[in-house]
C-alpha cells in the first residue's frame, strides 16, 4: 500500500506550476533566412533576457537580435523557486570562503543589484508577484544552530539585518515542529514569481525593440567578417558582437562545458490552503524558508496561498545529459512528499498539484563567472549553481561592459575576472560527484562532521552544491 506521502503526489500534474498559472506569451516567430544585427544573443533565460534589455536601455540604437531553442523562460528561469537572493557569491559562507578581501564591495553591488530590479519591474509595469519578504534559514539540527550563529555573526559584519532566533521565537515565525532556532535576514532576499518575471522582461525587451525568436536553436557560432555568425537550422545572424546564456544546456563554445556540471533540482506545489491550513503555520511575513543541511530544502508561499518545496535531492547523471524526461523523478518527488509532512504535520491530507524539475549549471566554486572568446567578441555567463534569479542580471550588465570595453568598478571585481577550477573528466566527474553527494549526507547526519573528502575538497576551493 502506498504511503500517506506518496497518495498525496497521487493527482499532481506534472509541470511547472509558474508555467501554467498565468497565462503565456504567445510565441515569437522562428528566425528563417539570414539577417544581421550589432547583437546577438543566444538563450532567453534571465541572463539573456537582462542582457537585451540592459544594452537597449544603455543604447537605444543597438540592433538586438535574441533567440531561444524553446520559450523565452521555459527553462530555469520559469520553472525556479523565485528567492531573488542580494547575494552574487551563493551566500555570505561561500564567498567569505573564496572573495574574502572583495566581500564588502560584492554585497553592496548585490543590495544595489536588488534594488536595481525592483526599479526594472516598476519601470516597465512587470507584475511578478516581487515582495520583499526576507528570508527564514531554520535549522532542524543542533549543529546547524551553532552554524546560523556564526552566518548571523558574519551577516552583521557585513553590513546586513540578522537577527538570530530561538525555537519558540522561530515557530512564531512559520510553525513547525522540526526547528530548532532560525537566522531571519530581512533584506538578503526578495520572493517572486519566476515565469512571470521572465515574461515581464521579455515583454519589455520587446517594446524596445529587441527582435525575439522562439524555437530557434543556435547550432553553431564562428567567425564572420565583422564580426560573428550564428547559425540556426533555418536562418542565421551575424552580429558584431554576441552572448551566450545557455546556463546548463551544453555550450556551443565547447571548452566551457568542462565548467558546469548539469544537475537536476525538483519541486512540488501543493493545493491552496484553506484560512485554517494558513493559520495554523503562522507564516504571516511570507518569507522564503530554507533549512541549513547541506542537501537543503527551499520553500515559500505563492500569491494564492500554495506552499511550493523544493530541493535537497540534487542529482547528475553520468556524462551530464540535459533532457526533459529526467526532470521528472517519482522516487525523488516521494522523499520530497514525505519531508514535507515531517515539517508540517498540521498539514495533514493536504495534497500536491504540481510536480517538476529543472537543470542546474552547477560550478565547483557555486557562483557565476563570465569571459569572452572570439577577441573578445563573444560573452558568456554561467555557473549560478542553484542562485541566478537575481544574481544573472548583474552578470548581464558585466558582460556589457566587457564586451564594449567600459571599464567599470564592476567590471574589475575579482568574481568577474575568475573562472572556477574546471570538472575532472568522465569518469572521475561523476564518481567525484556521487562520492561528495554521499559525505554531505553522511555529514548531515553525524552532526555536520566533514569527512576526510569534504575536507579535501575544502582545503582545494572545489565542492558540489544545488
Ligand atoms: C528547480 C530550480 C529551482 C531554482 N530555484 C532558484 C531560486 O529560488 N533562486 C535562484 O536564485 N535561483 C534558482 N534557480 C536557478 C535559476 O533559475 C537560474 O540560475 C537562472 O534561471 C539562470 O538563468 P539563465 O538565463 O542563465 O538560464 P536558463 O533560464 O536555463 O535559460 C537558458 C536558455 O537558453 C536556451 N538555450 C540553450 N541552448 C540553446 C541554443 N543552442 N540555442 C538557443 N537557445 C538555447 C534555453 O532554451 C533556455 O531558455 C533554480 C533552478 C532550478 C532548475
Amino acid at each position: 500500500m502506498a504511503s500517506p506521502a506518496v497518495n498525496s503526489l497521487a493527482d499532481a500534474e506534472p509541470t511547472p506550476y509558474w508555467l501554467t498559472a498565468h497565462p503565456a506569451p504567445h510565441p515569437c516567430s522562428t528566425l528563417t533566412g539570414a539577417t544581421t544585427a550589432d547583437l546577438v544573443i543566444v538563450g532567453g533565460g534571465y541572463t539573456g533576457l537582462w542582457t537585451a534589455l540592459q544594452a537597449k536601455e544603455q543604447d537605444p540604437g543597438l540592433d538586438v537580435v535574441l533567440v531561444d531553442a524553446d520559450l523565452c523562460g521555459s527553462a530555469a528561469s520559469g520553472r525556479n523557486g523565485g528567492f531573488c537572493a542580494a547575494s552574487l557569491t551563493h551566500g555570505l559562507a561561500n564567498g567569505m570562503a573564496r572573495f574574502a578581501d572583495e566581500m564588502p564591495a560584492l554585497e553592496a553591488h548585490g543590495r544595489r543589484n536588488l534594488d536595481a530590479i525592483e526599479a526594472t519591474l516598476t519601470r516597465y509595469g512587470i507584475d511578478c508577484d516581487f515582495r520583499r519578504s526576507g528570508e527564514l534559514s531554520v535549522a532542524t539540527e543542533p549543529w546547524q544552530v551553532d552554524e546560523l550563529s556564526r552566518t548571523a555573526q558574519l551577516a552583521t559584519s557585513l553590513g546586513h539585518r540578522a537577527t538570530l532566533l530561538t525555537a519558540e521565537q522561530a515557530r512564531l515565525k512559520v510553525d513547525s515542529p522540526t526547528y530548532l532556532g532560525a537566522l531571519e535576514m530581512p533584506d538578503a532576499v526578495a520572493m517572486l514569481d519566476p515565469a512571470r518575471l521572465s515574461w515581464g522582461l521579455r515583454r519589455a525587451c520587446l517594446e524596445l525593440g529587441v527582435r525575439i525568436h522562439e524555437r530557434t536553436p543556435a547550432t553553431k557560432i564562428g567567425d564572420a567578417p565583422g564580426g560573428l555568425l550564428v547559425e540556426t537550422p533555418y536562418g542565421s545572424v551575424r552580429a558584431s558582437h554576441g552572448v551566450l546564456a545557455t546556463n546548463a544546456f551544453p555550450s556551443l563554445l565547447r571548452r566551457l562545458r568542462h565548467y558546469i556540471a548539469p544537475v537536476y533540482d525538483h519541486v512540488l506545489v501543493t493545493e491552496p490552503l484553506s484560512e485554517a491550513q494558513l493559520s495554523s503555520l503562522r507564516w504571516r511575513e511570507r518569507q522564503g524558508v530554507g533549512d541549513s543541511a547541506n542537501q537543503f530544502h527551499y520553500y515559500r508561499l505563492t500569491e494564492d496561498d500554495r506552499i511550493l518545496w523544493g530541493g535537497y535531492d540534487a542529482l547528475y547523471y553520468y556524462r551530464g545529459p540535459v533532457r526533459s524526461e529526467l526532470t521528472d523523478r517519482p522516487a525523488t518527488y516521494a522523499l520530497l512528499a514525505e519531508h514535507f509532512f515531517d515539517t508540517f504535520p498540521q498539514l495533514d491530507g493536504l495534497r500536491f498539484t504540481h510536480r517538476w524539475g529543472g537543470v542546474i549549471d552547477t560550478c565547483t566554486r557555486f557562483c557565476p563567472f563570465i569571459g569572452t572568446a572570439f577577441d573578445g567578441r563573444l560573452g558568456y555567463a554561467l555557473g549560478y549553481t542553484g542562485l541566478g534569479v537575481g544574481s544573472s542580471r548583474f552578470t548581464a550588465g558585466v558582460l556589457l561592459d566587457k564586451l564594449y570595453g567600459h571599464d567599470t568598478e564592476r567590471s574589475r571585481l575579482r568574481l568577474m575576472n575568475t573562472a572556477p577550477v574546471p570538472f575532472p573528466p568522465e569518469p572521475l566527474r561523476w564518481l567525484g560527484i556521487q562520492l561528495t553527494r554521499w559525505s554531505l549526507n553522511r555529514a548531515d547526519h553525524n552532526r555536520g562532521r566533514r569527512n576526510l573528502w569534504l575536507r579535501t575538497l575544502d582545503r582545494a576551493g572545489l565542492g558540489f552544491d544545488s
